[in-house]
């Protein structure tokens, strides 16, 4: 039995969780606080820290910290380059900030790595060498694992999966391009295509269109089978650039249940090399809402050289 213990923080754009998990992955502590009110870089460095500290007195046999963010770290220079979620985070230089106040080893990730490693260490994607998680929520994020390693690219910034087009002519993405899933399945367009679809203004959430499907309605079911299809034409793309043995596909949107999927699966099949498409395994991720802060602890664990 073992006393090493890891802390994972998830930075998100309403609420910062941490974790603090064993070797198995058990959790034992779990802790959430709201992320401040104009998300200033000096508060929430400061909520950050205080985290560390109050989870660190409970628990002396944390070795190392992890933390999970979104948008474009720069693993090397342990920097956030920018974050959608965090408008005028340019350059923050986080790693520091943090580790003027706090001795423990400590390591800054991508937020959707983070939720892949978690998933690949210990939920859908546990059998797998070779896989790709989707996190498909207010925006899509991506992570890439091959041969059973988080692949980060030249400069931190590898697995935008979000920003794959599927059309050349498509709506205009922020990031800059036309036609990225992202702006067919992040859920302010999500919102926006279902209200036309469903003739409903009514509309202001993803469930609210899974929960009418359920009940059998015909066009809720025929546009979650539409966004799956979408989705699953940009894995199209992926799977032939990648081969990889499984998709593994979690955040918001990815509740919406069978037809969803239904439609990912059936685009696979349909445009994908069929000796890909035979091979490769569509999953819904398993760990839910901790699995960022699960992944944020794994990193934890690999800075303090343990996992
Ligand atoms: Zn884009």
């Amino acid at each position: 039995m073992s006393h090493k213990l890891s802390l994972g923080i998830d930075l998100g754009g309403t609420a910062i969780k941490a974790v603090v998990i064993d070797e198995s992955g058990n959790i034992l502590n779990s802790l959430q606080v709201d992320t401040p009110p104009g998300r200033a870089v000096n508060d929430v460095t400061q909520a950050i820290v205080d985290l560390i500290n109050s989870l660190y007195r409970d628990r002396p046999g944390i070795v190392g910290v992890g933390l999970g963010s979104p948008g474009l770290v720069d693993e090397g220079r342990k920097i956030i380059r920018f974050s959608p979620n965090f408008p005028g985070w340019q350059n923050v230089p986080l790693w520091k900030l943090i580790k003027e106040q706090v001795s423990l080893p400590l390591a800054l990730e991508n937020d959707v790595n983070c939720f892949a490693l978690a998933e690949h260490h210990w939920g859908a994607g546990r059998t797998f060498k070779h896989l790709l998680g989707l996190a498909v929520g207010t925006g899509v994020g991506g992570a890439v694992i091959l041969n059973d390693q988080l692949y980060r690219g030249s400069s931190g910034a590898a697995g935008e999966l979000g920003h794959v087009s599927v059309d050349l002519w498509g709506p205009k993405c922020p990031c800059g391009n036309f036609g990225c899933v992202e702006r067919y399945l992040g859920v302010q367009w999500f919102i926006e295509a279902a209200r036309e679809a469903l003739d409903d203004d009514q509309i202001s959430a993803p469930d609210q269109v899974s929960s009418l499907a359920a009940q059998g309605n015909q066009n809720a079911i025929a546009f979650l089978e539409n966004r799956g299809e979408i989705l699953g034409s940009a894995c199209v793309s992926l799977i032939h650039a990648f081969d990889p043995e499984a998709i593994i596909i979690g955040g918001g949107i990815a509740q919406s249940g069978e037809p969803f999927f239904r439609g990912i699966k059936r685009a696979i099949q349909e445009r994908a090399y069929p000796v890909l498409a035979d091979h490769v395994q569509v999953r819904s991720a398993k760990l839910g809402t901790s699995a960022g802060a699960i992944g944020a602890a794994i990193i934890g664990f690999e800075t303090g050289s343990l996992l």
